[in-house]
């Protein structure tokens, strides 16, 4: 099939609207990354995303609302917590999972009984919810198991020929996916995928907030995973990635030890004048390097890297959502120094 690359004017936004509306597969740029859009209620359409991704078929998809008043019409459920959240963090990066209704179906949510919700704030996604009128199931537009785009350009080199159509809306703001939760009780919520709403932030309305064991962690062999994109290897380029926890001196130092060929460095930016090895920055503070990750991933194998180590991002707020993502990377191999 061939793959039409669409400007983000009207027409073509309604070109792309349509195409959702009659069962095809479009990636649609929003403020986390590039997302792969179908019908949400329409199974013929939401099989091709997972085939066209390679995804596991019990790996469920976010379903994205122009409105959080729309969630109504998919769920069975939905507590008074919910629309706190929502008053504050929707239109944005987070996602709320609620028991399902019918018009749901299972294909869509992996088989499970609930339903992830979002309601992006990007304007072209936004305006393609509206102008389709279809919930819009989108997982990230990336081949499964690899980088997440935040590009038009990913998403073709990933999905050229297998989709019917990408919208080109420029660089993806935050660059990581969406904080994903779910409710238990009245007032504590679960983040089962850190994102760029954080913690602090979710306290703010939340009395308790919960970090699920699995964001940092890897599930033991006969854990069932609350959120069951964390069980599968993600998010990894092809070279071998390797975290590093460590002091820049002795991260150097570590690296200057390293007899391996095709070996790369990510590192912070500011440490660029002081490190002697071959090296991409990924920018300082957590939000900086959330947008830039999975870009210097997807740039490291264009390189030819064959072996990339990082230089571990903090451990607070955003910095969570970016360690997650390389722990997965790196397929929780993490050396502490
Ligand atoms: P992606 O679409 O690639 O951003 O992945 C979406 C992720 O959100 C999945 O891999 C799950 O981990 C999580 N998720 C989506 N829907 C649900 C759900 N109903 N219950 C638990 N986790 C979910
Ligand atoms: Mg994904």
């Amino acid at each position: 099939m061939e793959t039409q690359l669409l400007g983000d004017s009207l027409q073509q936004l309604e070109a792309a609207a349509n195409l959702i509306k009659n069962g095809e597969v479009v990636g649609i740029p929003t403020e986390t990354v590039y997302g792969l859009g179908a019908d949400a209620a329409n199974e013929d359409a939401v099989r091709k995303i997972f085939a066209a991704k390679g995804r596991p078929a019990d790996n469920p998809l976010i379903v994205h609302l122009a409105d959080f008043s729309d969630a109504v019409r998919y769920t069975s459920l939905i507590p008074p917590l919910a629309y706190e959240l929502a008053e504050k963090f929707c239109p944005g990066p987070l996602t709320m999972i609620f028991p399902k209704n019918s018009t749901i179906p299972y294909v869509t949510s992996g088989g499970l009984d609930t339903v992830g919700i979002r309601i992006p704030s990007h304007p072209v996604m936004h305006r393609i919810i509206e102008i389709s009128g279809c919930p819009i199931a989108a997982p990230s537009a990336n081949t499964s198991g690899l980088p997440s785009p935040t590009s038009a350009a990913h998403v073709m080199d990933d999905m050229k020929g297998k989709i019917a159509a990408v919208v080109d809306g420029g660089q993806c703001q935050f660059g990581v996916e969406s904080t994903v939760i779910c409710f238990e009780g009245e007032s504590r919520v679960r983040i089962l995928r850190p994102g760029c709403v954080t913690r602090q932030m979710l306290l703010t309305v939340c009395r308790e907030v919960i970090i699920d064991d699995a964001v940092l962690n890897g599930l033991s062999k006969n854990e069932k995973a609350a959120s069951p994109g964390m069980k599968y290897k993600h998010y990894s380029p092809k070279a071998d990635v390797v975290l590093v926890d460590s002091s820049l001196d002795k991260f150097i130092e570590y690296i200057g030890s390293c007899n391996e060929s095709g070996v790369y460095s990510l590192i912070y930016t500011a440490d660029a004048d002081k490190f002697p090895y071959k090296y991409m920055t990924y920018g300082d503070g957590s939000l900086e390097q959330a947008h830039y990750v999975f870009q210097r991933l997807r740039e490291l194998d264009e390189c030819g890297a064959k072996k990339i180590y990082v230089r571990a991002p903090s451990n607070d707020e955003v910095g969570l959502a970016v360690l997650n993502r390389l722990i997965r990377a790196a397929e929780f191999e993490v050396i502490r120094i």
